[in-house]
């Protein structure tokens, strides 16, 4: 699932189209169903923003799109005078100079009011990781730290792989309960996923020390990489059992 890093590399890749008025159209049957292309038709784009795992296109008259990308989904974005668009995009946006192309869905949608319930945007300016270490400590002690940083309603924003690292790096494991992490810990560790995310954005990655490295040996200590599903999503958590305390 993309990270919120990759959802503010949509965003910042449709900021031309901005300040444009466009001309929606659905090629694809599965996008024309959503009635979104309709709906935005001549509307001009006010603004594009990344909102934990969403992406928020606001139009004018209080038009609100809004595109989850899951696995597969795509924004693509080119000038209108280059070679033409191959298969069928969900959803396409055509301004004078560029056209922006939305494939394989899968969420397309005008915006209702579910947003509402997310948490905190872990990489907006305005978010202290002080409040969501707190908003950690408010869940169900027992649950797994595994489960409760990647729930968007306590931090918006955080995927399976900086899930991975982000507790490799802070030496607690998926599998510790929420009550019996530090504050410290659970501080580090998203400021670290913070800090990473963003760097990530401005184009610059880091090697993963366990994420889909299972039986491969951990940076720090050499012991091999385990995984296993945890949560209610069944997600593979990815952990050194060597060096990331659980108990
Ligand atoms: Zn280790």
């Amino acid at each position: 699932m993309p990270g919120g890093d990759v959802l503010l590399r949509a965003a910042a890749r449709l900021q031309p189209l901005v300040g444009e008025r466009v001309e929606a159209s659905s090629p694809n049957p599965r996008g024309l169903v959503t009635g979104v292309a309709r709906a935005v038709d001549g509307r001009l784009l006010e603004r594009v923003e990344a909102v934990g795992k969403h992406l928020l296109l606001h139009f004018e008259g209080g038009v609100v799109l809004r595109s989850h990308l899951r696995m597969n989904g795509r924004w693509r974005v080119r000038d209108r005078d280059g070679p033409a668009w191959r298969g069928s995009p969900w959803l396409l946006l055509r301004t004078p100079r560029h056209e922006a192309t939305q494939w394989n869905g899968p969420v397309l949608a005008l915006e209702a009011r579910r947003l509402r319930r997310l948490g905190p945007d872990l990489l907006a300016p305005a978010t202290q990781v002080d409040e969501l270490v707190a908003r950690a400590r408010a869940v169900d002690p027992e649950r797994r730290l595994g489960d409760v940083l990647v729930d968007q309603r306590v931090v918006a924003g955080i995927g399976n792989m900086w899930l991975a690292e982000l507790l490799w790096h802070a030496r607690v494991s998926p599998w510790l309960p929420v009550g019996e992490a530090r504050d410290d810990e659970l501080a580090a560790a998203l400021g670290w996923a913070r800090a990473a995310m963003l760097a990530s954005v401005s184009g610059r990655r880091s090697a993963r020390a366990v994420y889909r490295r299972t039986g491969r040996p951990c940076p720090r200590c050499r012991a091999p990489i385990r995984s296993r599903g945890l949560g209610d999503a069944n997600r593979t958590a990815y952990w050194c059992e060597s060096c990331q305390r659980s108990s």
